[in-house]
C-alpha cells in the first residue's frame, strides 16, 4: 500500500497543486494521501472525485508530520532535487512493504532527510511536487496504474476525437 504524505501545505498558496498531488496520488496508484494542515475543501473536493469517479482513495488532513514518520511501519521515500538518482534507488526499495511517499512545498526540514529510507530526486532540476510524484509512481509501480479499475459512475472511455464517457447513473 502506498501513501503519500504532503508537507508543508500553506491552504490559501498551496490549493490547488495539493489538490493536485492528491489527484495524482489517486490516479496513479497511491492508497491514501496525508496533509500536514487541516483543508477540509481539499478533502471534499477528492470525496467528490472518488464518488463520481469511483475507487476508495483515502484523504486525511490536519496530522502531526513527526508522528506520521516516526509510527510509519515501512518504508519512507521523500522526494527532493537533492536525493539520489531514481533509477538507482528504485532498484533497491523493498515492494512487500508499505511505503510513504513525502513531498514538499517549500524548504523541506533536515528531519525529513533524516528520517527517509530514500531521498529520491527526479532529475536535479527544480520542478514540482506533481510531476516528481508522477513519475515515481510510474516507475515504482512500473507502469501497472494505468490498469487500475476505478468502477465509477462515470468512466471515460478513450477516443481520438471528442469526448465518450459512460454514465452508470442514466
Ligand atoms: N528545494 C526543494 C527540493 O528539495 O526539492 C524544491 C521545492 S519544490 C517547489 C516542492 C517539492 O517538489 C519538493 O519538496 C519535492 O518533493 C518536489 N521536487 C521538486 N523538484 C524535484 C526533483 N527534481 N526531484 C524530486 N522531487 C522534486
Amino acid at each position: 500500500m502506498i501513501t503519500v504524505l504532503r508537507i508543508g501545505h500553506r491552504i490559501s498558496r498551496d490549493k490547488r497543486i495539493t489538490t493536485h498531488v492528491a489527484l495524482v496520488a489517486r490516479a496513479f496508484g497511491a492508497s491514501k494521501i496525508i496533509i500536514d494542515t487541516k483543508d477540509k475543501k481539499i478533502e471534499d473536493t477528492i470525496y467528490s472525485i472518488n464518488k463520481r469517479f469511483g475507487g476508495n482513495f483515502e484523504i486525511e488532513s490536519g496530522v502531526v508530520t513527526k508522528k506520521i514518520i516516526n509510527n510509519w511501519k515501512g518504508t519512507i521515500v521523500h522526494l527532493t532535487m537533492y536525493g539520489e538518482e531514481l533509477n538507482k534507488s528504485i532498484k533497491k526499495i523493498d515492494k512487500s512493504k508499505d511505503m510513504l511517499i513525502i513531498v514538499g512545498a517549500e524548504k523541506v526540514r533536515p528531519l525529513i532527510y533524516e528520517k527517509a529510507d530514500f531521498n529520491i530526486s527526479i532529475g536535479n532540476q527544480p520542478h514540482s511536487e506533481v510531476s516528481a510524484l508522477a513519475i515515481f509512481l510510474d516507475k515504482f509501480t512500473k507502469g501497472l496504474w494505468q490498469k487500475k479499475k476505478f468502477n465509477g459512475k462515470l468512466e471515460i472511455l478513450p477516443t481520438d476525437k471528442g469526448k465518450r464517457v459512460i454514465s452508470k447513473d442514466s
